[in-house]
């Protein structure tokens, strides 16, 4: 796959000293001292500083290297020579250059702010910034296939044109549908729900999509949710489940992607020991502390969850929300019916939410009652009611973002950065 290059730039190392070698890449930077030329060339695996000076190379090649702008595409042969002042502890030394594809005036210079830089997304894609990020959230991904086929979990796919209102009226995307109104999926959970009488323990990793009309730096239009259901399981078995989960997760991803961490400047340790588990009646009473004006029954908002979450090292789990709080299917706690037994996820360091889950409503008139509380329309949920009513099972499950935690990881401030074309209320382009 390397179409003529005989390398890939990280495979260039000092003991390659003396041979020659082809590599293919874009122009990262170039300065030009007339006689001599100096480009470093960027491939996906890191950069190589070249040298085409007069009398190492013949005349083509050093006019060649001269014409070449940022972000042109090159092949070039040349001889490795060891120099500890190049990035790596060497430099090639040219002997030939093939301008593949040439780069006049890159738009990006490097002093653009954030908007600029989404226009042009599909050029900003080429920075090492972004390139660091996107391969941390690529291993996120994996680690997650990993840690759910190594647990036993069966991968599923749900639709993602659905009927059914999943977390709430207010975040509905609506699509003409030959004429029928239906919606793009909130979230996968009333399909894995149905998986689960199958399979027991199930996951999806795919878009969810909320039209989210708070512009924050933790929402987006469209965003990647990893999906998880398991039958015959409670809050704490959910709770222990996004608890591995997430350890794996970050756990990987540090022993894979340091040189990306480091990148960013991303001083990173993967959570330790058990995540506290502490109830939203003591999170509120910490948030009230701190100054937030929440009373009980109110779902925590983006700065309560931001003041608790610095008083933590570790991510924790924040259980029993108020009933009113949270969507139809969230099962009360019996001993407790003003309080559901779910639980969210939220990241240390400000960051809040990554997770949300619990167990849901697993008997049928329980459902329906709460269903028609919600003012949903029982008939379009009649399948979902079904799985109440042929051999139902006490179960939970939740979603994580992978946006989100991508952001928490990498230690970055808006998770537009930890995808590759973000979608927000104003851009649906590139
Ligand atoms: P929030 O209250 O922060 O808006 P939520 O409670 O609506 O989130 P859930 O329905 O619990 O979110 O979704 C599960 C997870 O999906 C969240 O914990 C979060 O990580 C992620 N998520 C939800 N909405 C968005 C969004 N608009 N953009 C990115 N990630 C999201
Ligand atoms: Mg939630």
């Amino acid at each position: 796959m390397k179409f003529g290059k005989t390398h890939y730039i990280s495979e260039i190392t000092p003991e390659l000293q003396g041979r020659e070698v082809v590599v293919a890449g874009w122009v990262y930077r170039k300065r030009d001292l007339g006689s001599v030329q100096f480009l470093v060339l960027r491939d996906s695996t890191g950069i190589l500083q070249m040298v085409a000076k007069e009398g190492e190379c013949n005349e083509e090649t050093l006019q060649a290297a001269k014409r070449a702008g940022i972000e042109s595409s090159l092949r070039a042969k040349g001889i490795v020579r060891q120099d500890p002042r190049a990035p790596g502890g060497v430099e090639l030394v040219l002997k030939e250059l093939e301008v593949v594809g040439p780069s006049e005036d890159f738009p990006i210079k490097g002093k653009e702010g954030p908007e600029f830089l989404l226009d042009h997304r599909h050029l900003y894609l080429r920075s090492r910034r972004l390139q660091a990020i996107l391969k941390i959230r690529a291993e996120a991904i994996k680690a997650m296939h990993e840690w759910f086929y190594k647990n036993g979990f069966i991968e599923t796919e749900a639709p993602t044109i659905i009927e059914q209102v999943v977390e709430g009226g207010a975040t509905l995307f609506e699509l003409n549908y030959f004429g029928k109104k239906v919606y793009l999926t909130q979230s996968s959970q009333l399909y894995l729900e149905a998986f689960i009488t199958a399979f027991e323990k199930v996951y999806t990793i795919q878009p969810s999509f909320r039209a989210e009309k708070s512009r924050t730096w933790r929402h987006l239009t469209e965003f990647w949710h990893a999906e998880a259901e398991m039958a015959w399981a409670d809050l704490n078995d959910m709770m222990d489940v996004v608890e591995a989960l997430v350890k794996y997760v970050a756990e990987k991803v540090v022993e894979r992607r340091s040189e990306e961490l480091e990148y960013l400047k991303r001083r990173f340790e993967p959570p330790d020991g058990r995540f506290p588990r502490i109830s939203y009646d003591e999170a509120l009473e910490m948030a009230q502390r701190k100054g937030s004006k929440l009373s009980w029954g109110e779902d925590l908002d983006t700065p309560s969850e931001r003041m608790i979450s610095l008083e933590f090292e570790t991510p924790f789990f924040v259980h029993r929300y108020p009933r009113q709080s949270r969507a139809f299917y969230h099962m009360p706690d019996p001993k407790r019916p003003e309080v559901l037994l779910c639980a969210d996820l939220l990241a240390p360091e400000g960051k809040g939410e990554i997770v949300g889950g619990g167990q849901r409503i697993h008997d049928y008139n329980l459902l329906l009652e709460r269903i028609k509380e919600f003012g949903l329309d029982p008939s379009r949920y009649t399948w979902y009611l079904d799985l109440r009513k042929y051999g139902t099972v006490p179960h939970s499950g939740f979603g994580l973002g992978v946006e989100r935690t991508v952001a928490w990881i990498a230690g970055i401030r808006h998770i537009k950065d930890a995808i590759g074309f973000p979608r927000t209320p104003t851009r649906t382009i590139p």
